[in-house]
């Protein structure tokens, strides 16, 4: 690859020379290089697409992207799907608990061989069991009637925008 007096492969001072940390003499060096030789030519291109996209998400192209979609999305459908979500969520963390009662459950061995946590961890698990037997009907209902409650917003949501729309 090396020939002495000739064209020079070195691939590490062609990242270098696409960072731009080459110095200037250097670089014309590698420059007058790439010029003769494809591969180094293909492999310097590369690296600078590769950094001008490292530099674009540095300078906060993603988040920008993300502020927009956020600022489009209703803030107050959001509100009541974090909040359902959230029911949700609680609901199956219950529902994990009660299963790892069950002696034949993974999630039981487990909290079996963590031994010095398994009083504590189990006094936790029956009340949450009771509280799930007590709450878990009422808390599936309180799901449901949010899904249509949220429907029910996004329709009404849904009808005003299409008659402001043809107002204007
Ligand atoms: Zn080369």
């Amino acid at each position: 690859m090396n020939r002495p007096g000739g064209p020079r492969c070195d691939p590490k001072r062609v990242f270098e020379l696409a960072d731009g940390e080459l110095p200037p003499e250097e670089g014309r060096e590698v420059l007058d290089h790439l010029d003769r030789c494809p591969s180094c030519k293909k492999l310097y291109m590369e690296e600078l697409e590769l950094s001008a996209c490292m530099g674009g998400l540095e300078v906060g192209e993603t988040p920008s992207v993300c502020r927009e979609v956020a600022m489009a999305l209703p803030t107050r459908l959001m509100g009541a799907r974090v909040l359902w979500a959230g029911l949700a969520v609680v609901l199956l963390v219950a529902v994990s608990v009660a299963l790892s009662l069950d002696g034949t459950n993974p999630a039981a061995f487990v909290l079996d061989s963590v031994g010095a946590f398994w009083g504590f961890v189990s006094g936790l698990a029956e009340v949450a069991e009771a509280f799930l037997v007590a709450a878990g009907p009422a808390l599936l209902v309180a799901l449901g009637v949010g899904a249509v409650l949220d429907l029910l917003i996004a329709g009404v949501v849904f009808s005003v925008s299409r008659r402001r729309a043809r107002e204007a």
